[in-house]
């Protein structure tokens, strides 16, 4: 079976929940897995994060929040972790995190994901379903290829459920990494993360923050369609498209959308591959 889930960010007003909420229940007519919801590093989101899980958990499919390690006390996310049991919630995504540039993870109890995956082990035992991050194109930060998969290992050693993506354009990228860490004896599922193209310069802006390559055919063609962002979504949608039916029938076990909280690109994408 094919799995689909949809990542949100958590919004800054009233108005901005009650769309997303309106996004969520568009997109729970497809019947995905979860819904993940982001976590800013150091806990800046932490009550916008917990309020937008409680209003999907409430509706009845799975909420999945993301929850970083840096910046955050062991007792700050103890205490969220108890909160989130209670509402019913069993998936998190366990991530580092990225602390704004100066503030330095020297300061942090638990400086990477591998160590908040044992913590949360340690604390919870086998509650929560927990997720981690796999970048297939090398996480920006690591110091060589080699040393960023056997990191990854640690997370999955460290009691990871299953991982999903950083978002890439380049479906080998995607077998490679599989591939590597197969051989290192990692068995979890591996969800491609898939971000739809909907505008250039959001998306290169992005790609360049978290180091995914936007291959150079691709960037030329949305670069050429200048204004037309009708042509820039149909060009999307099919270079997308064609990459996840790639990443499908190569054996990806399913797709987990960077939704940017906006149903109908992510949509346009499913629809194609269903
Ligand atoms: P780690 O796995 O800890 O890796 C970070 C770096 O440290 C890598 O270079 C790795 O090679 C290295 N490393 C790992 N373990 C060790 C170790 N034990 N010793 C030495 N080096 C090590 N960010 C947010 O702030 N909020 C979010 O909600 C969020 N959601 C995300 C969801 C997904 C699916 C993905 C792919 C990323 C997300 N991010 C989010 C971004 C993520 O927090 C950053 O990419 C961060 O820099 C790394 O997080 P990580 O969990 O992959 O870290």
């Amino acid at each position: 079976m094919t799995t689909l889930s949809f990542e949100f960010f958590p919004t800054k007003s009233e108005e901005g929940t009650d769309k997303l909420l309106a996004v969520r229940d568009t997109l729970a007519e497809y019947n995905p897995e979860f819904f993940s919801v982001t976590y800013g590093a150091g806990g800046s989101t932490r009550d916008r994060t917990y309020a937008i899980v409680k209003a999907i958990q409430e509706r009845g499919i799975p909420a999945a929040p993301h929850l970083s390690c840096v910046g955050d006390s062991k007792e700050d996310l103890r205490q969220l972790l108890n909160e989130y049991k209670d509402l019913g919630i069993d998936r998190i995504v366990a991530l580092r995190g990225d602390l704004p540039s100066g503030s330095g993870l020297a300061n942090s109890e638990l400086r990477y994901a591998n160590e908040l995956v044992e913590f949360i082990r340690a604390e919870t035992g086998d509650h929560f379903t927990l997720e981690v991050a796999a970048y297939p194109e090398m996480h920006p930060q690591a110091t060589s290829f080699e040393k960023d998969l056997q990191n990854f290992v640690r997370k999955v050693k460290a009691g990871a459920d299953s991982a999903i993506t950083q978002y890439f354009f380049n479906a080998d990228s995607y077998f490679h990494f599989v591939d590597r860490v197969r051989a290192m004896g990692v068995d979890i599922p591996i969800i491609p993360g898939i971000m739809p193209i909907t505008n250039y310069s959001k998306l290169a802006r992005f790609s360049d923050a978290c180091g995914a390559e936007i291959p150079r055919w691709i960037r030329k063609q949305l670069e050429a369609y200048g204004d037309d962002s009708q042509s820039i979504q149909q060009f999307g949608e099919d270079v997308v498209t064609d990459m996840c039916r790639r990443l499908l029938d190569g054996g990806a076990p399913g797709i987990h959308f960077y939704t940017l909280n906006q149903a109908e690109a992510s949509l346009r994408v499913w629809r194609n591959l269903v």
